[in-house]
Protein backbone atom coordinates (compact mmCIF):
# COMPACT_ATOMS: atom_id res chain seq x y z
CA UNK A 1 0.00 0.00 0.00
CA UNK A 2 1.52 3.45 -0.95
CA UNK A 3 0.42 6.52 -1.67
CA UNK A 4 -0.19 7.15 -5.23
CA UNK A 5 -2.11 4.17 -5.72
CA UNK A 6 -4.42 5.25 -2.31
CA UNK A 7 -4.72 8.93 -4.17
CA UNK A 8 -5.05 6.98 -7.26
CA UNK A 9 -8.17 5.06 -5.72
CA UNK A 10 -9.53 8.31 -4.44
CA UNK A 11 -9.23 10.34 -7.20
CA UNK A 12 -10.89 7.61 -9.24
CA UNK A 13 -13.72 7.32 -7.04
CA UNK A 14 -14.59 11.05 -7.32
CA UNK A 15 -14.37 10.77 -11.27
CA UNK A 16 -16.55 8.24 -10.97
CA UNK A 17 -14.88 6.19 -13.06
CA UNK A 18 -14.58 3.43 -9.98
CA UNK A 19 -16.57 2.16 -7.45
CA UNK A 20 -16.57 3.89 -4.12
CA UNK A 21 -13.55 3.51 -2.36
CA UNK A 22 -14.08 4.43 1.33
CA UNK A 23 -10.44 5.22 2.61
CA UNK A 24 -9.09 3.03 5.63
CA UNK A 25 -7.57 3.96 8.80
CA UNK A 26 -4.16 2.68 7.79
CA UNK A 27 -4.67 4.26 4.22
CA UNK A 28 -5.17 7.56 6.31
CA UNK A 29 -2.07 7.36 7.96
CA UNK A 30 -0.33 6.54 4.83
CA UNK A 31 -1.50 9.43 2.95
CA UNK A 32 -0.93 11.96 6.39
CA UNK A 33 2.77 10.31 6.48
CA UNK A 34 3.94 10.15 3.21
CA UNK A 35 1.90 12.00 0.34
CA UNK A 36 3.11 15.30 -0.92
CA UNK A 37 1.26 17.85 0.06
CA UNK A 38 -0.21 19.55 -2.88
CA UNK A 39 -1.16 16.03 -4.58
CA UNK A 40 -2.88 15.36 -0.86
CA UNK A 41 -4.80 18.88 -1.57
CA UNK A 42 -5.56 18.09 -4.91
CA UNK A 43 -7.60 14.70 -4.31
CA UNK A 44 -9.36 16.47 -1.52
CA UNK A 45 -10.28 19.45 -3.72
CA UNK A 46 -11.60 16.06 -6.03
CA UNK A 47 -13.54 14.73 -3.72
CA UNK A 48 -15.11 18.55 -2.29
CA UNK A 49 -16.06 19.03 -6.20
CA UNK A 50 -17.49 15.62 -6.28
CA UNK A 51 -19.82 16.21 -3.13
CA UNK A 52 -20.50 20.24 -3.27
CA UNK A 53 -19.69 21.24 -7.23
CA UNK A 54 -16.55 23.42 -8.12
CA UNK A 55 -17.74 26.88 -7.46
CA UNK A 56 -19.64 27.55 -4.47
CA UNK A 57 -18.29 27.95 -0.79
CA UNK A 58 -20.57 28.81 2.23
CA UNK A 59 -20.78 30.80 5.33
CA UNK A 60 -23.06 31.71 7.75
CA UNK A 61 -23.96 34.80 9.83
CA UNK A 62 -23.72 34.58 13.26
CA UNK A 63 -22.86 35.06 16.83
CA UNK A 64 -20.48 33.49 19.19
CA UNK A 65 -21.86 34.23 22.91
CA UNK A 66 -19.91 32.94 25.78
CA UNK A 67 -22.82 33.27 28.62
CA UNK A 68 -20.15 32.41 31.74
CA UNK A 69 -16.62 31.61 31.98
CA UNK A 70 -16.97 29.91 35.15
CA UNK A 71 -15.72 26.66 34.75
CA UNK A 72 -14.48 23.47 37.27
CA UNK A 73 -12.71 21.20 34.34
CA UNK A 74 -9.70 23.16 34.21
CA UNK A 75 -8.66 22.35 30.41
CA UNK A 76 -4.91 22.94 30.28
CA UNK A 77 -5.27 24.76 26.85
CA UNK A 78 -7.58 26.59 28.04
CA UNK A 79 -7.02 30.50 29.45
CA UNK A 80 -11.09 31.03 29.22
CA UNK A 81 -12.17 29.65 32.48
CA UNK A 82 -11.88 31.24 35.75
CA UNK A 83 -12.60 29.03 38.77
CA UNK A 84 -15.76 28.93 41.10
CA UNK A 85 -14.97 31.94 43.53
CA UNK A 86 -12.38 33.71 41.38
CA UNK A 87 -12.91 37.87 40.79
CA UNK A 88 -12.65 37.59 37.26
CA UNK A 89 -15.83 35.41 36.67
CA UNK A 90 -18.94 36.57 35.31
CA UNK A 91 -22.14 35.02 34.44
CA UNK A 92 -24.52 37.27 31.62
CA UNK A 93 -28.00 37.97 32.34
CA UNK A 94 -30.74 37.39 30.27
CA UNK A 95 -30.74 40.88 29.11
CA UNK A 96 -27.01 41.18 28.07
CA UNK A 97 -27.51 38.22 25.58
CA UNK A 98 -30.54 39.58 24.47
CA UNK A 99 -28.28 42.46 23.85
CA UNK A 100 -26.05 40.67 21.85
CA UNK A 101 -28.56 38.71 19.76
CA UNK A 102 -30.64 41.65 18.46
CA UNK A 103 -27.14 43.43 17.71
CA UNK A 104 -26.83 40.28 15.37
CA UNK A 105 -30.40 40.45 13.84
CA UNK A 106 -29.25 44.06 12.84
CA UNK A 107 -26.79 42.59 10.78
CA UNK A 108 -29.39 39.90 9.12
CA UNK A 109 -27.68 37.18 11.37
CA UNK A 110 -30.06 33.84 11.42
CA UNK A 111 -28.06 31.69 14.45
CA UNK A 112 -26.11 32.19 17.48
CA UNK A 113 -23.70 29.98 19.09
CA UNK A 114 -23.55 29.78 23.06
CA UNK A 115 -21.11 28.24 24.61
CA UNK A 116 -19.16 28.63 28.21
CA UNK A 117 -17.53 26.83 31.16
CA UNK A 118 -19.31 23.93 32.92
CA UNK A 119 -20.84 26.94 35.84
CA UNK A 120 -22.56 24.47 38.83
CA UNK A 121 -24.17 27.79 40.58
CA UNK A 122 -26.46 27.48 37.47
CA UNK A 123 -29.21 25.89 38.27
CA UNK A 124 -31.42 23.76 35.31
CA UNK A 125 -34.17 26.03 35.21
CA UNK A 126 -31.67 28.52 34.44
CA UNK A 127 -30.63 27.40 31.27
CA UNK A 128 -34.70 26.19 30.47
CA UNK A 129 -35.66 30.22 31.18
CA UNK A 130 -33.07 30.96 29.32
CA UNK A 131 -33.69 29.19 26.06
CA UNK A 132 -37.28 30.45 26.25
CA UNK A 133 -36.47 33.98 26.96
CA UNK A 134 -34.22 34.12 23.58
CA UNK A 135 -36.92 32.12 22.03
CA UNK A 136 -40.20 34.60 23.02
CA UNK A 137 -37.85 37.72 22.13
CA UNK A 138 -35.53 36.31 19.15
CA UNK A 139 -37.80 33.53 17.13
CA UNK A 140 -35.99 33.79 13.92
CA UNK A 141 -32.73 32.87 15.94
CA UNK A 142 -31.60 29.36 15.98
CA UNK A 143 -30.01 28.57 19.18
CA UNK A 144 -27.19 26.89 18.59
CA UNK A 145 -25.69 26.21 22.43
CA UNK A 146 -23.66 24.33 24.81
CA UNK A 147 -21.03 21.09 24.28
CA UNK A 148 -20.99 17.77 25.75
CA UNK A 149 -19.14 18.44 28.47
CA UNK A 150 -21.77 21.47 29.59
CA UNK A 151 -24.63 18.94 28.99
CA UNK A 152 -22.62 16.75 31.45
CA UNK A 153 -22.64 19.38 34.10
CA UNK A 154 -26.14 20.56 33.77
CA UNK A 155 -26.85 16.74 34.04
CA UNK A 156 -25.05 16.39 37.50
CA UNK A 157 -26.01 19.68 39.31
CA UNK A 158 -29.82 18.64 38.52
CA UNK A 159 -30.02 14.84 38.62
CA UNK A 160 -31.06 14.51 35.42
CA UNK A 161 -29.92 11.68 32.21
CA UNK A 162 -27.74 13.83 29.65
CA UNK A 163 -30.67 12.52 27.12
CA UNK A 164 -32.91 14.17 29.77
CA UNK A 165 -31.31 17.46 29.87
CA UNK A 166 -31.10 17.75 25.93
CA UNK A 167 -34.76 16.97 25.17
CA UNK A 168 -35.61 19.68 28.19
CA UNK A 169 -33.53 22.02 26.51
CA UNK A 170 -34.99 20.91 23.36
CA UNK A 171 -38.24 21.94 23.79
CA UNK A 172 -37.30 24.90 25.62
CA UNK A 173 -35.90 26.32 22.06
CA UNK A 174 -32.38 24.41 21.21
CA UNK A 175 -32.03 23.68 17.92
CA UNK A 176 -28.17 22.36 17.88
CA UNK A 177 -25.17 20.92 19.82
CA UNK A 178 -22.07 22.47 18.53
CA UNK A 179 -19.09 20.37 18.81
CA UNK A 180 -17.17 21.93 21.24
CA UNK A 181 -14.74 20.11 23.80
CA UNK A 182 -13.87 17.27 20.83
CA UNK A 183 -10.63 17.84 20.96
CA UNK A 184 -8.33 14.82 20.69
CA UNK A 185 -10.82 12.04 20.97
CA UNK A 186 -7.94 9.68 21.95
CA UNK A 187 -7.79 8.59 25.52
CA UNK A 188 -3.96 8.89 26.38
CA UNK A 189 -4.12 12.93 24.98
CA UNK A 190 -7.40 13.69 26.36
CA UNK A 191 -6.45 12.17 30.13
CA UNK A 192 -2.94 14.54 29.86
CA UNK A 193 -4.64 17.94 28.65
CA UNK A 194 -8.33 17.81 29.96
CA UNK A 195 -8.43 14.71 32.79
CA UNK A 196 -11.43 16.37 34.26
CA UNK A 197 -13.54 16.08 30.99
CA UNK A 198 -14.18 12.24 31.19
CA UNK A 199 -12.96 9.82 28.64
CA UNK A 200 -14.11 10.13 24.71
CA UNK A 201 -16.54 7.70 24.51
CA UNK A 202 -18.44 10.31 27.22
CA UNK A 203 -18.53 13.33 24.20
CA UNK A 204 -19.28 11.09 21.53
CA UNK A 205 -22.31 9.28 23.83
CA UNK A 206 -23.35 12.93 24.15
CA UNK A 207 -23.26 13.88 20.56
CA UNK A 208 -25.11 10.26 19.46
CA UNK A 209 -27.93 11.25 21.95
CA UNK A 210 -28.29 14.80 20.65
CA UNK A 211 -28.48 13.22 17.17
CA UNK A 212 -31.16 11.13 18.57
CA UNK A 213 -33.25 13.79 19.15
CA UNK A 214 -32.63 15.39 15.77
CA UNK A 215 -30.83 17.93 16.97
CA UNK A 216 -27.93 19.91 14.89
CA UNK A 217 -24.56 18.44 15.47
CA UNK A 218 -20.97 19.65 14.54
CA UNK A 219 -17.54 17.62 14.90
CA UNK A 220 -14.57 19.39 15.93
CA UNK A 221 -11.50 18.42 16.57
CA UNK A 222 -7.54 20.13 17.91
CA UNK A 223 -5.03 19.42 16.96
CA UNK A 224 -0.97 20.23 17.69
CA UNK A 225 -0.64 18.55 21.75
CA UNK A 226 2.54 16.18 20.20
CA UNK A 227 -0.21 13.95 19.28
CA UNK A 228 0.98 11.18 15.76
CA UNK A 229 -0.24 10.90 13.12
CA UNK A 230 -2.00 7.37 13.70
CA UNK A 231 -3.39 9.50 16.49
CA UNK A 232 -5.52 11.92 14.41
CA UNK A 233 -6.66 9.28 12.03
CA UNK A 234 -8.34 7.88 15.59
CA UNK A 235 -9.75 11.12 15.95
CA UNK A 236 -11.30 11.26 12.60
CA UNK A 237 -12.53 7.12 13.05
CA UNK A 238 -14.55 7.50 16.36
CA UNK A 239 -16.20 10.26 14.59
CA UNK A 240 -17.23 8.52 11.55
CA UNK A 241 -18.02 5.49 13.33
CA UNK A 242 -20.51 7.38 15.00
CA UNK A 243 -21.72 9.32 11.63
CA UNK A 244 -22.19 6.19 10.40
CA UNK A 245 -24.40 4.69 12.86
CA UNK A 246 -26.56 7.87 13.57
CA UNK A 247 -27.32 8.29 10.34
CA UNK A 248 -28.72 4.50 9.99
CA UNK A 249 -29.98 4.52 13.59
CA UNK A 250 -31.55 8.47 13.24
CA UNK A 251 -31.28 9.43 9.91
CA UNK A 252 -29.07 12.35 11.22
CA UNK A 253 -25.81 13.22 11.88
CA UNK A 254 -22.98 15.85 12.33
CA UNK A 255 -23.18 18.73 9.57
CA UNK A 256 -19.58 19.34 9.59
CA UNK A 257 -16.05 18.88 10.40
CA UNK A 258 -14.10 21.95 12.09
CA UNK A 259 -10.21 21.44 12.89
CA UNK A 260 -8.12 23.92 14.33
CA UNK A 261 -4.88 23.63 15.77
CA UNK A 262 -4.31 24.45 19.80
CA UNK A 263 -3.04 27.87 20.60
CA UNK A 264 -0.22 28.18 22.85
CA UNK A 265 -0.09 31.36 24.02
CA UNK A 266 -1.35 32.16 28.14
CA UNK A 267 -2.23 28.89 28.93
CA UNK A 268 -1.14 25.80 31.50
CA UNK A 269 -0.17 23.74 28.10
CA UNK A 270 1.67 26.08 26.36
CA UNK A 271 3.78 27.21 29.83
CA UNK A 272 4.28 23.51 30.35
CA UNK A 273 5.95 22.89 26.77
CA UNK A 274 8.23 26.23 26.73
CA UNK A 275 11.69 25.54 25.22
CA UNK A 276 12.39 22.75 22.72
CA UNK A 277 9.18 20.81 23.26
CA UNK A 278 7.34 23.61 21.66
CA UNK A 279 8.56 22.68 18.11
CA UNK A 280 6.73 20.00 17.84
CA UNK A 281 3.13 21.17 19.18
CA UNK A 282 0.89 23.21 17.21
CA UNK A 283 0.35 22.94 13.38
CA UNK A 284 1.89 25.25 10.38
CA UNK A 285 -0.22 25.95 7.65
CA UNK A 286 1.43 22.70 5.49
CA UNK A 287 0.14 20.72 8.98
CA UNK A 288 -3.25 22.31 8.94
CA UNK A 289 -4.05 21.81 5.48
CA UNK A 290 -2.70 17.99 5.36
CA UNK A 291 -5.16 17.73 8.02
CA UNK A 292 -7.99 19.15 6.33
CA UNK A 293 -7.49 17.23 3.59
CA UNK A 294 -7.23 13.95 5.20
CA UNK A 295 -10.35 14.59 6.78
CA UNK A 296 -12.23 15.59 3.34
CA UNK A 297 -11.33 12.15 2.28
CA UNK A 298 -11.53 9.94 5.28
CA UNK A 299 -14.61 11.52 6.52
CA UNK A 300 -17.04 10.79 3.31
CA UNK A 301 -20.13 11.20 4.90
CA UNK A 302 -19.86 14.00 6.85
CA UNK A 303 -20.81 16.51 3.73
CA UNK A 304 -18.90 19.59 5.24
CA UNK A 305 -15.19 20.57 5.93
CA UNK A 306 -14.32 24.08 7.45
CA UNK A 307 -11.48 25.82 6.65
CA UNK A 308 -11.14 27.76 10.12
CA UNK A 309 -9.53 31.38 9.57
CA UNK A 310 -9.54 32.51 13.49
CA UNK A 311 -6.84 29.97 14.00
CA UNK A 312 -5.01 29.85 10.58
CA UNK A 313 -5.31 33.32 9.39
CA UNK A 314 -7.26 33.84 6.24
CA UNK A 315 -4.98 33.07 4.02
CA UNK A 316 -4.21 29.49 5.10
CA UNK A 317 -8.56 29.39 5.41
CA UNK A 318 -8.42 30.57 1.71
CA UNK A 319 -6.12 27.40 0.97
CA UNK A 320 -7.83 25.00 2.62
CA UNK A 321 -10.46 25.84 -0.05
CA UNK A 322 -8.46 24.15 -2.54
CA UNK A 323 -7.56 21.35 -0.30
CA UNK A 324 -11.12 19.91 0.72
CA UNK A 325 -13.12 22.47 2.63
CA UNK A 326 -16.12 24.00 1.52
CA UNK A 327 -17.03 26.53 4.10
CA UNK A 328 -15.62 29.40 5.61
CA UNK A 329 -17.34 29.29 8.55
CA UNK A 330 -18.77 32.37 9.95
CA UNK A 331 -18.85 35.94 11.17
CA UNK A 332 -19.20 35.05 14.73
CA UNK A 333 -18.71 38.80 15.92
CA UNK A 334 -17.04 37.61 19.47
CA UNK A 335 -14.76 35.20 20.29
CA UNK A 336 -13.45 34.38 23.93
CA UNK A 337 -12.54 31.14 24.38
CA UNK A 338 -10.17 30.17 21.49
CA UNK A 339 -9.03 33.79 21.53
CA UNK A 340 -7.91 33.90 25.43
CA UNK A 341 -5.12 31.50 24.25
CA UNK A 342 -3.48 33.18 21.16
CA UNK A 343 -5.98 34.08 18.71
CA UNK A 344 -5.88 37.70 17.08
CA UNK A 345 -8.83 38.19 14.89
CA UNK A 346 -12.15 36.77 16.60
CA UNK A 347 -14.23 38.86 13.86
CA UNK A 348 -15.40 39.03 10.29
CA UNK A 349 -18.00 41.34 8.59
CA UNK A 350 -20.27 39.12 6.20
CA UNK A 351 -18.16 41.29 3.56
CA UNK A 352 -14.97 40.48 4.76
CA UNK A 353 -16.20 36.57 4.44
CA UNK A 354 -17.58 37.18 0.63
CA UNK A 355 -14.33 38.88 -0.40
CA UNK A 356 -12.10 35.74 1.21
CA UNK A 357 -14.39 33.21 -0.98
CA UNK A 358 -14.51 36.00 -3.72
CA UNK A 359 -10.74 36.33 -4.18
CA UNK A 360 -9.76 32.75 -3.95
CA UNK A 361 -11.78 32.01 -7.08
CA UNK A 362 -14.99 30.95 -5.75
CA UNK A 363 -18.73 32.18 -5.50
CA UNK A 364 -20.05 32.98 -1.91
CA UNK A 365 -23.28 31.29 -0.51
CA UNK A 366 -25.17 32.40 2.49
CA UNK A 367 -26.12 29.34 4.46
CA UNK A 368 -27.93 28.50 7.69
CA UNK A 369 -26.87 26.32 10.90
CA UNK A 370 -28.40 23.30 8.68
CA UNK A 371 -26.36 24.53 6.01
CA UNK A 372 -29.84 25.07 4.09
CA UNK A 373 -29.04 28.08 1.59
CA UNK A 374 -30.46 31.44 1.68
CA UNK A 375 -30.46 34.55 -0.42
CA UNK A 376 -26.54 35.91 -0.50
CA UNK A 377 -26.80 40.04 -0.67
CA UNK A 378 -24.16 41.33 -3.13
CA UNK A 379 -21.54 43.01 -1.07
CA UNK A 380 -19.86 44.36 -3.49
CA UNK A 381 -16.82 42.01 -3.03
CA UNK A 382 -14.33 41.77 -5.36
CA UNK A 383 -14.26 38.43 -7.25
CA UNK A 384 -11.58 36.33 -9.25
CA UNK A 385 -11.65 34.17 -11.91
CA UNK A 386 -13.14 30.82 -11.09
CA UNK A 387 -10.64 28.01 -11.35
CA UNK A 388 -11.47 25.07 -13.32
CA UNK A 389 -11.10 21.53 -11.51
CA UNK A 390 -8.10 19.95 -11.64
CA UNK A 391 -7.06 16.39 -12.50
CA UNK A 392 -5.04 14.41 -10.09
CA UNK A 393 -2.59 12.73 -11.69
CA UNK A 394 -0.05 10.74 -8.90
S1 LIG B 1 -12.26 24.41 27.49
FE1 LIG B 1 -14.37 24.54 28.28
S2 LIG B 1 -14.48 22.84 29.74
FE2 LIG B 1 -12.30 23.23 29.43
S3 LIG B 1 -11.72 24.70 31.05
FE3 LIG B 1 -12.26 25.90 29.21
S4 LIG B 1 -14.39 26.43 29.50
FE4 LIG B 1 -13.94 24.73 30.90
Amino acid sequence: MDWKSILQHQSEWSAGTAAEHRLGVEEAIVLYDDAPLHLLMNAAHQRRVAMHGPSEVTYLVDRNINYTNVCTINCQFCSFYRPPGHDETYTQSFEEISGRISALEEIGGVRILMQGGVNPALPFEWYEELLSHIRTNHPSIAIDCFSPIEIEGIAEVSNLSTLEVLTRLKAAGMHGLPGGGAEMLVDDVRKDVSPKKGLPANWLRVMEEAQSLHLTTSATNVIGFGESNQQRVEHMRRVRDLQDASLSQHGMAFTSFIAWPVQLESNSFGRRNRGQNRVTLGAGSSEYLRHVAVSRLFLDSIPSIQSSWPTMGIKTAQMALFGGANDVGSTMMEENVVSASGTTKFSASEMELQHVIKRAGFTPVRRDSDYLRLETPDLGADSAPVPAPIPVQV
